[in-house]
């Protein structure tokens, strides 16, 4: 018989009486409850709370947490996502009580060390994408889309100029055009080429003067660079449109090329993808933005600023170098409480600061050789239609196998997981049909490269039923995916 008792639901674990915990007897005087809190503090009731021993929680907690994948315990290729090997000091130096234990209401003079830190921070997203300006409030990448997306919508409003339009190339992750509806703008799909690049012609018929901006994924989700990139840059910038570049994956070109000489007037980065914070399952996450210098002035407060040398002089004896800046007139306000998700940041930085200029480089070349070298065993099995080279990802498509044999992207996806492999993102982008996202990152070394196309051949040549029943080692199949998200069981049925 299966002992299913740890991750059993605590509320079905529940006996009355039982603690983890006993409290020695109270040696003063006890008072009501109700004669030390307003009523209106009062529950009717006491909350529905499981009654249980210690061991019981532990066990419950670590139990539900080893079902999981994670990237600590599985290769994790999971397209779009960047999803690395999180190093373990970047953790380490996060939770330093100096860091961890600030409070974001101290005076800035109390605060100099976590602010030099988020400065020098801003100042090397900067370096990296060659833009003028930084923030680093918003709280995820889509976040940092919307954020943008105001920032123009600022720019534009300042200059006078009414502008509806954002276009969005057909290939685009999700955010983009939900960013731009959420900013107030109107999205217009392009259409992309049979090779995955921006249609030229399509391009040109959509520009005008209502353009606001363009957005754009380079690499793309397919893993290619844009080769039109400048031309493109140049034709929005033609018609007064501002480009905004989604940079979800920075991790392929990082010290190699910067958006803002490739014509970018704006981007974002998902520090929790390129710069190693964990990610998954929600959150959290960073989004930081820059911007041009033209675009600074509208950028959400407070950024981080450094006093220049005169304005120490006239305030006299050691006045506090790096402050907070609120007193930005034409800021589009504030995004996010406080100075953003700054236990991410301070991950981003510690993996910024270990590998310096170079590293990052490497960082760059080894994502790119990885995704090429598992690109040219992966397109021996499955057909990658735009797979003669690729940058940090490449997507196969299971749309002849699924013809010929019925099996579908989904079914190669779960069976991967009984071989202990998390599966590539499937069914984006929408482009490309049955599609299957593999990025294994730079993290990785040779022989689990190998490990996964042997697995994935070995997928290949398995008795169809098989896949279809797939997974088979984990602890629940196929749940209804949308079921699941919509209406979470998440409290005992008889409450
Ligand atoms: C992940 C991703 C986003 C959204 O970033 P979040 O941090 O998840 O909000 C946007 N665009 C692309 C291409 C992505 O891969």
């Amino acid at each position: 018989m299966k002992n299913t008792q740890d991750t059993e639901l605590l509320f079905d674990l529940s006996r009355p009486g039982r603690r983890a915990a006993r409290l020695p007897a109270c040696d003063v005087p006890e008072r009501p409850l109700s004669e030390l809190l307003p009523s209106t503090a009062l529950a009717q009731t006491p909350p529905n709370l499981p009654e249980l021993s210690e061991p019981q929680v532990v066990r419950h907690f670590v139990n539900l947490s080893t079902q999981n994948m994670s990237v600590d315990t599985h290769f994790y290729p999971l397209g779009s996502c960047t999803m690395k090997y999180n190093p373990k000091r970047n953790e380490r130096a996060a939770s330093l009580p100096g860091l961890a234990d600030l409070h974001p209401y101290q005076p800035d003079s109390t605060l100099q060390g976590i602010l030099q830190i988020l400065y020098e921070l801003q100042e090397m997203l900067q370096e990296i994408s060659g833009l003028a300006a930084c923030s680093l409030q918003p709280a995820a990448g889509a976040h940092g889309e919307l954020a943008a997306l105001l920032v123009a919508s600022a720019y534009f409003r300042d200059l006078g100029q009414k502008r509806s339009i954002v276009l969005v190339p057909d290939n685009a992750h999700g955010t983009n055009p939900a960013s731009a509806t959420m900013a107030g703008f109107q999205t217009v799909s392009i259409k992309t080429t049979s090779a995955g690049f921006v249609d030229m012609a399509e391009l040109t018929a959509h520009l005008s003067e209502q353009v606001a901006v363009l957005m754009i994924t380079n690499p793309s989700t397919l893993g290619l660079f844009e080769p039109n990139m400048r031309q493109i840059a140049d034709q929005v910038h033609a018609v007064g449109g501002l480009v905004y570049l989604d940079g979800a994956n920075m991790n392929a070109i990082l010290g190699i090329t910067r958006p803002g000489d490739f014509g970018a007037d704006m981007q974002h980065y998902n520090p929790h993808k390129t710069f190693s914070g964990p990610h998954g399952g929600g959150g959290p996450g960073a989004g930081p933005i820059c911007v041009t210098e033209r675009l600074a002035p509208y950028l959400p407060v407070p950024l981080v600023v450094r006093q220049n040398e005169q304005d120490l002089q006239k305030n006299g004896d050691s006045p506090p170098v790096y402050r907070l800046d609120f007193s930005r007139p034409k800021s589009i306000g504030q995004v996010r409480a406080f100075f953003g998700n700054v236990g991410v940041l301070l991950r981003a930085y510690a993996y910024l600061r270990t590998h310096g200029p170079e590293g990052l480089r490497r960082v760059a070349e080894n994502a790119v050789l990885n995704a090429n070298y598992l690109l040219s065993r992966v397109k021996t099995m499955l057909p990658v239609p735009q797979g003669d080279r690729c940058m940090h990802e490449f997507v196969a498509s299971a749309a002849q196998l699924k013809a010929e044999k019925n099996i579908s992207a989904m079914d190669i996806a779960k069976r991967l997981l009984d071989y202990g492999f998390h599966a590539p993102t499937v069914y984006f982008p929408l482009t490309v049909a049955e599609a299957i996202m593999i990025e294994p990152t730079e993290s990785e070394g040779k022989q689990t490269l190998d490990a996964f196309a042997e697995v994935l051949s070995h997928i290949l040549q398995e008795d169809p039923q098989l896949l279809h029943d797939a997974p088979h080692t984990t602890s629940i199949s196929r749940p209804d995916e949308v079921r699941a998200a919509r209406h979470p069981i998440l409290s005992h049925p008889e409450e």
